[in-house]
């Protein structure tokens, strides 16, 4: 194990450290500037050198032009000094000849009165100059290649030795550091995934048995709800190694590239077994074949991981996990017995699991002792856990901005607002006229919510811009979580998404385009009231929807004829206009109410539910039923 961990920590380093190709263009820009040099000198010389035939030296020692001669015995080479005095002409060039075999050279030099010279060459070799001559250049060639191929296998694509190698980043245990206590609120994930780490930590138990332990399982839902939190988890629990990859990183350009490196990486693995491998976003890789744009290069990357997952032993104790968030493009292969054959679904946590989440990202952070995380938890409905993790630290970041040393509840419930509105846009400054008419928009949903008995009670209302452009908004705060609603439910839902119209109508005779998005929400919550949730008169039980990718964008698909689609709509509108109406009415026999709560909000710019409360209240008389938002807010104050 500690083996192992020795290896994968410095493959981690390997991974951290990039290639440093500066060195290789260091010393091939060297190695040119030498030879470039050489030959220039070696140009200089002969510029300043000229060659002579035998017959015209021995005629310049007859007619005693030289002064000097050089013999290299070594080279063959006669240099040639011509003499001064002798010969003006010839005065700074230097001659030089071949060594041709001449016994009386000498004596015809000594007889011309020749200075004659000879360079000493040491013949000897000692061991420096074999090392310069033998080692060096084995060296310097070791030394390229290395960082050649350092460099080639580290960038992981490109055309030559990057193809096939996988960029897996190996985790050891210590430095995943996450155990199941750091994924909050996802008990069922956890207990289902918990026998992976039994198993992790003795394979032998179940082999002894004849029990074959699943290869792999399968993450699947929203983004952001701790997947891949979870598949780190297993690798600290289990103690083991941990490679991580998207399944984009498989696929490259060239086809062929991802099949190798799924190859690659399962090699890695098995030599690192016992171990996890997570692939996340598999449907990257893993859509189903049949789709009529076909992909060649994912193609065959999918097919070599079918045969991988098929071909490994899982006794070794490797376990893949992958997630997606699209299940159900996913090919069918991948998902039959022998591959992903469990599916954990890692949802968007409840009530209970929100709080659990906010409590272990506020374990890092000084809060202060008033703040409450359960109606953080409360306002957030439909919150996952990376937009958890966010509001935590976006209060803190406020606190510090703001000087504080610790997170006060404000702090939350703005950094709560900041992440489902955006910022504060302080610099838009709205027109009284266009103040007004936000204000009433936003009167209008707030107080339809605690007209309409089974609607949710409202938490704050403001109308201060912020950067994801809305002009105001109402935080509505569900009292205790709902797992289905009533009809009833979703018709107040309705009129009061339209109350914001309704009230603009109402009060100013004209209307914006402030009412858009909540239109657009009426008409789907409308729409799928009808064609999947069988709540029409008219159309009854059929399903004339169905939902794709569920776990994203949850884009609705009618399966109904032409004409039937055309009545659908007829049906939609028929219910927004009752709603419309409703909202309109009910307004209009409230109007005190709403002319007092628009005055407050337009001055102060931000109403809390509490206030709100006490301006209804005031005006209806206590003898109304007080809505549980009271409640809740007097207790959070
Ligand atoms: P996914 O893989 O599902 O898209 P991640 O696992 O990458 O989501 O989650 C992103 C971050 O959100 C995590 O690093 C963590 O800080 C936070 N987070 C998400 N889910 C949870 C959870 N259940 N408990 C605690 N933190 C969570």
């Amino acid at each position: 194990m500690d083996n192992k961990n020795q290896n994968s920590g410095g493959d981690k380093k390997n991974n951290k450290k990039p290639p440093k190709s500066g060195w290789i263009i260091c010393l091939v820009a060297a190695l040119v500037l030498v030879i470039f040099f050489s030959y220039m000198s070696k140009q200089m010389d002969a510029a300043a050198t000229q060659e002579v035939t035998y017959t015209e030296f021995l005629r310049m020692i007859e007619n005693n032009r030289i002064k000097e001669v050089k013999l290299d015995y070594d080279k063959g080479k006669i240099t040639i000094y011509p003499s001064k005095i002798n010969d003006q002409q010839s005065y700074g060039i230097t001659y030089y000849t071949g060594m041709v075999n001449d016994s009386e050279l000498i004596e015809r030099l000594n007889k011309a009165g020749i200075t004659v010279g000879s360079p000493y060459v040491d013949k000897s070799t000692t061991i420096i100059d074999i090392l310069l001559a033998y080692v060096l250049p084995f060296v310097i060639i070791y030394v390229i290649m290395f960082f050649l191929f350092r460099m080639l296998t580290k960038s992981g694509g490109g055309m030559m030795g990057g193809v096939g190698k996988s960029n897996a980043k190996v985790y050891v245990e210590k430095e995943t550091g996450v155990t199941f206590k750091d994924v909050a609120g996802q008990e069922e994930a956890k207990e289902s995934i918990k026998e992976l780490v039994d198993f992790l930590h003795n394979p032998g138990k179940y082999t002894q048995i004849g029990a074959k332990l699943p290869k792999g399982a399968l993450l699947v839902g929203p983004p952001g709800t701790g997947k891949t939190l979870l598949a780190k988890a297993v690798a600290g629990e289990a103690k083991v190694p941990f490679f991580s990859l998207a399944g984009s990183d498989f696929v490259e350009m060239f086809v062929g590239v991802g099949a190798s490196r799924v190859r690659d990486l399962f090699k890695q693995a098995q030599s690192q077994a016992p171990c996890i491998v997570f692939i996340d976003e598999i449907d990257a890789i893993g859509k189903s074949r049949d789709s009529h744009y076909g992909n060649d290069e994912r193609e065959q990357t999918l097919n070599q991981l079918l045969s991988e997952m098929d071909g490994f032993d899982t006794s070794k104790g490797v376990v893949i996990l992958a997630a997606t968030n699209r299940p159900e493009v996913l090919d069918k292969a991948l998902l039959r017995p022998g591959r992903f054959d469990r599916q954990i679904v890692v949802d968007r946590p409840d009530l209970k699991g929100r709080i659990e989440i906010l409590k272990v990202h506020a374990k890092n952070v000084l809060m202060h002792d008033s703040v409450d995380l359960d109606a953080i938890a409360l306002t957030t409905s439909g919150a996952v856990g990376s937009d958890l993790a966010n509001i935590i630290n976006e209060a803190a970041i406020l606190a510090v901005k703001e000087g504080r040393a610790v997170v006060t509840q404000n702090d939350l419930l703005e950094s709560v607002d900041m992440v489902i509105a955006g910022k504060e846009k302080k610099d838009r400054i709205l027109k009284l006229r266009e103040k007004k008419i936000v204000a009433y928009h936003e009167v209008g949903h707030a107080l339809l919510t605690t007209l309409e008995k089974n609607a949710e009670p409202v938490q704050k209302i403001t109308i201060i811009p912020r950067t994801k452009g809305s002009l105001g908004h109402v935080l509505q705060a569900p009292e205790e979580e709902k797992f289905m609603s009533t009809k009833e439910d979703l018709l107040a839902q309705i009129v009061i998404y339209l109350g914001g119209r309704a009230a603009e109508e109402l009060i100013f005779h004209s209307i914006t385009d402030g009412a858009a998005n909540d239109i657009q929400q009426a008409t789907a919550l409308a729409r799928s009231m009808i064609t999947q949730r069988g709540m029409s008169d008219r159309f009854g039980l059929i399903a004339l929807e169905s939902i794709e990718n569920r776990y994203l964008d949850g884009r609705p698909v009618l399966n109904c004829a032409d004409a039937t689609a055309a009545e659908i709509d007829h049906e939609v509108m028929e219910m927004l206009k009752k709603g419309y109406e409703r909202a309109y009415q009910l307004l209009s026999e409230n109007r005190e109410v709403m002319d007092r709560i628009a005055e407050f909000l337009i001055e102060k710019e931000t109403i809390t539910g509490k206030e709100f409360m006490e301006i209804y209240h005031e005006i209806k008389g206590q003898s109304i039923e007080q809505p549980p938002a009271l409640e809740k807010d007097k207790g959070e104050e």
